[in-house]
C-alpha cells in the first residue's frame, strides 16, 4: 500500500526554509564554483560531483576550467584531451557524455547553454538530478534538486515511522522537495539542504543538537535516524584477481590505443576476453593486462606463473615477438584497487628492455610529440606506441598504479 504524504503547512515550510538558509549563509563551503560562478562552471562541477566527493573534485575542476574554461574550448578539444583532464576522477563515461553535450550545443544551439531544466535534461548524461541543480544554481529556475544527502534529509524532516517511509513513493517525497524550494533563492536552497546532508544529517550519527531545522524534524527529535531512511543493501564486493604488464625502456612506456582487443587469458586454461570486462576504462589508454578473473578460480597461481608474460605476448593479437629483446622480467608484490564494487587484486610484471641492439633505438624518446609508432615491432599504426606518461593521454588510475608500483628493492 502507499502512503500519501499531507503538505507541509505554510508556516512551517517557511520557518524551514529561514532557519536553513540563514544556517548555510554562514555555513557554505568555500568551494571554487561558489567564488567564481557561472552557469558552465555549474555544469562541469554537478557533473564532476555524481558518484566523487567535493575534495577529490575541487582540483580536477580547477584544471578543467583552466583547459577548458567555456563550451566552445570544450567542444573543439578532442575526446583524448578532454579525458585526459578526467583521467583518475573515474567513471569516464561522464567525461564523454560531457564533450558530446559541449559539441551538440555548439553545433546545434550556436554555444548557447540550455535555457532551462527541460532543455539541460535532453543533454548526454545529464539526470534528473543534475539538471535541476544547474537550472536552479545557474538560471535560479524554482525546481528542487535531490541528490542522495537532500533525500536523506527530507525523508527524517517527514517520517518518523520506517514503515511508513519504505512504503511512500518517490513522487510523494519529491511533492514536499518542491513545496520547500525557495522562489526567490532556489539555488541557494537546492544547495544548502545537500550541504546539511553533508554536514550535519551524516547518514550515520547525524548531528541533530547542532540541526538548524531539528525543530520542525520528525526523525531526528524521535531518535529514528539510524532507521530513517531505511539502508540500502550495498552491493556485495565482487573480488578479482588480474594481472598487469608494463613494458618499459629509459623512462617510456608501453601504452596500447583505446579500444584495442587486449588480451586474455591463457588459451588452454581460460577463456578468452577482453581485458576490461566492465567497459569502465572505455576510451582510455592502457597497458597489456590479463581478463578479470573471479577469485574462487586458480588465477593467481596462473598470473603469477613465470611463463604468464610470455604467454601474454604469445596469444596476443598484437603479434608482437618482444622476447628478443627483453633485458629482465620481474614480478611485483600484488596491489589492491577498488573500481565500483570490484575489489581487485593487481599483480604487475614489469618487463625492462634490452639497452643495446635493434631494439633499443627504437625505444629512444620521441622525435615528435610525446609518442612515436614502433612499426618494426608489427605494432599496427595507433595501436601500441612508447609514451611519457607526463604527456596527456588518458589512461586510469588501475595503470598508473601499475607503472607507479614499484619492487621493494627497485631501482
Ligand atoms: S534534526 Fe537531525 S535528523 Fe533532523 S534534519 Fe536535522 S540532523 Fe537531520
Amino acid at each position: 500500500m502507499n502512503s500519501h504524504l499531507p503538505d507541509l503547512a505554510a508556516g512551517i515550510v517557511k520557518e524551514v526554509q529561514n532557519n536553513l538558509l540563514i544556517w548555510f549563509d554562514s555555513h557554505a563551503r568555500d568551494l571554487p564554483w561558489r567564488l567564481t560562478p557561472s552557469h558552465y562552471g555549474t555544469w562541469i562541477s554537478e557533473i564532476m560531483l555524481q558518484q566523487t566527493t567535493v575534495k577529490t573534485v575541487i582540483p580536477y575542476w580547477k584544471e578543467f576550467m583552466f583547459l577548458f574554461p567555456d563550451v566552445e574550448s570544450l567542444a573543439l578539444a578532442s575526446e583524448s584531451e578532454v579525458l585526459s583532464a578526467w583521467s583518475g576522477l573515474g567513471f569516464y563515461r561522464r567525461a564523454s557524455n560531457l564533450h558530446k553535450a559541449a559539441r551538440l550545443i555548439v553545433k546545434n544551439h550556436n554555444g548557447e547553454l540550455p535555457r532551462n531544466r527541460k532543455q539541460w535534461q535532453a543533454m548526454p548524461g545529464v539526470g534528473t538530478y543534475a539538471s535541476g541543480a544547474i537550472a536552479s544554481i545557474a538560471l535560479g529556475q524554482v525546481v528542487p534538486a535531490i541528490d542522495g544527502n537532500a533525500k536523506r534529509v527530507l525523508s527524517r524532516l517527514v517520517f518518523s515511522d520506517p514503515e511508513l517511509c519504505i512504503q511512500t513513493k518517490p513522487s510523494e517525497l519529491e511533492r514536499i522537495a518542491n513545496q520547500l524550494v525557495h522562489k526567490q533563492r532556489p539555488g541557494r536552497w537546492n544547495e544548502a539542504i545537500m550541504e546539511l546532508g553533508a554536514k550535519i544529517c551524516r547518514p550515520s550519527e547525524p548531528k541533530c543538537s547542532e540541526c538548524p531545522v531539528f525543530d520542525y524534524c520528525k526523525a531526528g527529535p524521535a531518535g529514528m535516524t539510524d532507521q530513517i531512511p531505511p539502508t540500502k543493501k550495498k552491493l556485495s564486493a565482487v573480488a578479482i584477481s588480474l594481472a598487469t604488464i608494463v613494458v618499459q625502456h629509459k623512462g617510456h612506456y608501453l601504452l596500447l590505443a583505446p579500444g584495442q582487443p587486449v588480451l586474455v587469458g591463457s588459451s588452454n586454461k581460460f577463456p578468452i576476453g577482453r581485458s576490461d570486462t566492465s567497459g569502465l576504462h572505455k576510451g582510455l589508454w592502457t597497458i597489456p593486462t590479463s581478463a578479470w578473473f573471479h577469485k574462487s578460480g586458480p588465477s593467481d597461481e596462473y598470473l603469477t606463473h613465470p611463463g604468464f608474460v610470455n604467454r601474454w605476448f604469445e596469444n596476443s593479437p598484437l603479434g608482437v615477438q618482444l622476447f628478443p629483446f627483453v633485458k629482465s622480467v620481474r614480478l611485483h608484490p600484488s596491489f589492491s584497487h577498488h573500481i565500483t564494487h570490484y575489489r581487485l587484486k593487481v599483480y604487475t610484471w614489469r618487463v625492462t628492455l634490452a639497452e643495446n641492439g635493434q631494439i633499443a633505438s627504437l625505444l629512444s624518446p620521441p622525435e615528435e610529440g610525446f609518442c612515436k609508432i614502433l612499426p618494426l615491432l608489427n605494432f599496427e599504426e595507433n595501436v601500441a606506441i612508447f609514451s611519457d606518461l607526463s604527456g596527456s593521454l588518458p589512461i586510469s588510475k588501475l595503470v598508473a598504479k601499475s607503472v607507479e608500483s614499484k619492487l621493494k628493492e627497485d631501482d
